[in-house]
């Protein structure tokens, strides 16, 4: 049986929301969040709400929206460029996709989609998935069902959205390509990484397709998709037991996924466009991109990932695995090519990063891009160069590097000792911990090898990690290989 079985049909496709990093909001003026944390950075933000608003994002009767953000139309076309799309140039007429609901006091949202729209840019290719249309659009406010408080303050922001062919098969692929894509798109800078994404997931099987909506985590929508893949599976498995027909058992439809009971629940008959009565939005004049504004954006494109990553093996001739770790993180590689820049030698000194730092930053729980953490490359320049000339250990300079969180510093401004202590301190250290130790050092005389190590660490300890530690193992092995230590 199993020979013959056919395998299972599974096509899915995504539409992917990201949030455009911007200053301002699409159709005026107020700040988007990611510019107002650079400008309140220690506020607290959960308590600003309706704190970003205007008569033209709340919707107030009179109000007439702004031309299109430059800086949102900027962003769209570099995503397109990573894509190889065909951008629209002209004839991009903004479109009123009407619904009500609490998060729209418009009664409309403002987009370049739609029944009669001619989006953004359309066709490309991103990691062997073709792309369907790319296309800008308004953020709906935020409503909280529970409270029935409703926050303007996402109402009018920038949104991206990426429509991919159904070419995926399955959620690893899906999961996979959606890193690739969030970190392409963090390479130009283009969406804001702490927003996070919606992505709408349409599952079809044998049957008509399944959208799923706004799962907002990669691990929901691993879970989305298995468990849709596994439902029209069972479905039609007992097809001919109940004698029913595949239009039927599975429609098209839209349905939610619930996160604690991990499955999906019909929602509703799946809506087709003229649902959503587009009309031209008459406050708007049409769109105009011109060749110019391409080629400038197309001259200033940063390096994407697998270049940055190629030129990192050719230019600085380190390991491939090192490569990746770097390229994996916009941050990181310019800060590890800013070390370079210092002077640093890139190889060599390649662990105070990809080991050091990170264990730095991962034990605070940070990371490189939070707003609030300010590690200068010149610092941990200083740091190392300090360490390769013998002025400090190495196990110093980890232990001040722990200090390097949230703020580094450079070592002048380090109080307290830093610098290598000398042998003869190193000495007196040793014979203060063999008084202290002796049957541990009656131990070692006895053949137990371990206790050297307790004897040295002790001395580490005590000298601050300023002692050497081959300076160290020297003189214990020295004082206690010595049938009378002098002590
Ligand atoms: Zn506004």
């Amino acid at each position: 049986m199993v020979e013959n079985e056919k395998a299972f049909p599974v096509k899915i496709g995504l539409e992917v929301h990201g949030y455009l990093d911007t200053v301002e909001k699409l159709f005026c003026m107020c700040r988007t969040e990611s510019a107002e944390r650079l400008e309140i950075r220690d506020s607290k933000l959960e308590n600003d709400a309706n704190s970003r608003i205007c008569p033209i994002c709340t919707g107030t009767p009179g109000s007439k929206p702004m031309a299109a953000n430059e800086e949102a139309v900027r962003k769209m076309i570099q995503i397109a460029l990573v894509f190889g799309s065909k951008i629209n140039m002209d004839g991009l007429v903004w479109q009123r996709k009407h619904y009500d609901w609490a998060d729209n006091p418009k009664g409309y949202q403002t987009t370049m989609s739609g029944a009669h729209a001619k989006v953004n840019a359309l066709g490309g290719k991103f990691k062997g998935i073709e792309i369907t249309e790319i296309h800008l659009e308004e953020d709906p406010a935020q409503w909280n069902p529970d409270s029935g408080r409703i926050n303007y303050n996402r109402s009018g922001l920038p949104l991206i959205e990426i429509v991919t062919e159904p070419q995926f098969s399955d959620s690893d692929q899906v999961v996979q390509w959606l890193k690739s894509l969030l970190l392409s798109l963090s390479y130009i800078k283009s969406v804001r990484k702490n927003a996070g994404i919606k992505v709408d997931v349409n599952v079809s099987t044998y049957g008509e397709r399944v959208e799923m909506k706004n799962l907002n985590s990669l691990e929901k929508i691993r879970k989305a998709i298995d468990y849709e893949i596994a439902r029209q599976l069972e479905i039609v498995e007992k097809l001919e037991i109940r004698g029913q027909k595949l239009e039927e058992v599975l429609p098209r439809e839209t349905r939610a996924y619930d996160e604690a009971k991990g499955i999906t629940i019909k929602m509703r008959s799946k809506e087709g466009a003229s649902d959503y009565r587009f009309v031209p939005c008459p406050d708007l004049a049409e769109m105009k991109i011109s060749k110019k504004m391409v080629a400038e954006i197309k001259a200033s494109m940063p390096e994407m990932p697998e270049v940055k990553l190629e030129r990192l093996l050719k230019t600085h001739n380190v390991l491939e695995s090192d490569a990746k770790i770097l390229t994996r993180n916009l941050e990181l590689v310019d800060f590890f090519e800013a070390l370079v820049a210092e002077g640093i030698d890139a190889k060599k000194n390649m662990a105070w990063i990809t080991v050091e730092l990170l264990r730095v930053l991962n034990w605070n729980k940070k990371s490189l891009e939070d707003e609030d953490v300010d590690i200068r490359p010149s610092h941990l320049a200083e740091l190392i160069k300090a360490v390769e000339m013998g002025g400090i250990t190495t196990l110093k300079g980890k232990q001040i590097m722990n200090d390097f969180v949230p703020k580094s510093f450079s070592l002048k401004e380090h109080k307290g000792e830093i610098s290598n202590i000398d042998e003869e301190a190193v000495e007196n250290l040793c014979r203060q911990v063999i008084d202290e130790n002796k049957h541990v050092v009656d131990d070692y005389r006895a053949g137990k090898e371990a206790s050297l190590n307790f004897l040295i660490g002790a001395v580490m300890r005590l000298s601050e990690r300023r002692a050497d530690f081959k300076v160290v193992t020297g003189v214990m092995k020295r004082l206690i290989g010595e049938r009378d230590d002098g002590v």
